[in-house]
């Protein structure tokens, strides 16, 4: 019998509060970050992996003998791996064969079957190769296809979102999130936007097609996931592999935070965001997240760089 785990602690990650990157941040102006690598699986794609798995089975989509699909650069595989493995599926999954090399080996780990896909085409080959497998045999996989599953927003909806309300006391003011499948930044700005009407939602995206922002997406040259509503945000930022690296590393450095290289995307737009409520003499509170930690990104040249040999 597999293991079969009652919630599996996802969610309910913590909250920080950043106060050195500014001297003005922690009185009028607040900033925090949700970090959720304390997720089982490491990412912020164990709540929508979860959530689109368990209504999968309740759908009877999903059933014992069936391989999970999908189309993957990283963390929603390792968020499908470990829960295909504690709920007894097989897991194939289409990746960009430039995938990072230590989640690739966390794959490997769980037992997850790799489908290696052209890396010139990015995660929309591997997409593209998903759809086909699946195609081609509809009766042998569950695929969630996350680009187009409401459940991977509601994950956020039902989740994140009220989380953020909570423990920040339903004081924030600003959510800004980068966009990938979107899930995160739909499912929190919908909740958000609920409960409380005049919340600013803020899109973070790479400011070029070949950018280094692992799990974002350049959305107007990429395939546009279909949960995504480009309506939802107030305020759309972009911002480049190389500023973001920046911050992944002052971050270390200076707050004591290993995180990965959307969560430097992501704090970066949030201070810009600080800034300019600085600049107009308002207050507020921002929150984001850091999808995952910079544990997974350790073999790359980035960290020493700026630094004395
Ligand atoms: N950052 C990282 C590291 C991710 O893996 C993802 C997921 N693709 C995101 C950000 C974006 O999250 P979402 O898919 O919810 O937009």
């Amino acid at each position: 019998m597999p293991s079969l785990l009652a919630n599996a602690g996802v969610g309910h990650t913590p909250i920080v509060e950043l106060t050195g990157l500014r001297p003005y941040l922690g009185t009028r102006i607040r900033l925090f970050a949700k970090l959720e690598w304390f997720n089982p699986g490491g990412s912020i794609k164990d709540r929508a992996c979860w959530r689109m798995i368990e209504e999968a089975e309740r759908r009877l989509e999903l059933t014992p003998g069936k391989t999970l699909l999908d189309a993957t650069s990283g963390n929603t595989g390792i968020a499908y791996a470990w829960i295909g493995a504690a709920k007894g599926y097989k897991v194939s999954l289409c990746v960009p064969a430039s995938i990072n090399p230590v989640r690739r080996r966390i794959l490997e780990a769980f037992d997850a079957e790799l489908i290696l896909t052209d890396p010139l085409d990015g995660s929309d080959g591997a997409i593209v190769e998903a759809r086909r497998r699946f195609a081609a045999e509809p009766l042998r996989y569950c695929y969630p296809d996350q680009y187009s599953n409401p459940d991977n927003w509601k994950a956020h909806y039902d989740g994140t979102g009220p989380e953020i309300w909570d423990q920040t006391e339903g004081r924030v003011t600003h959510f800004v999130a980068g966009l990938g499948t979107s899930g995160t930044f739909m499912g929190v700005g919908r909740r958000l936007r609920e409960l409380r009407g005049d919340i600013r939602l803020v899109s973070v995206e790479p400011d070029s097609p070949f950018h280094g922002l692992e799990g974002l997406k350049h959305m107007e040259t990429a395939i546009v996931p279909a949960i995504f509503d480009p309506k939802l945000a107030d305020e759309r930022l972009t911002v480049s592999t190389e500023e973001a690296q920046e911050q992944v590393r002052r971050l270390a450095r200076e707050s004591g935070i290993l995180a990965g290289v959307s969560s430097g995307a992501n704090l970066l737009a949030a201070l810009r965001v600080a800034d300019a409520l600085l600049g107009r003499g308002e207050e507020g509170t921002i929150v984001t997240v850091f999808p995952d930690s910079g544990e997974r990104y350790l073999g790359e040249r980035f960290w020493t760089e700026g630094k004395a040999p």
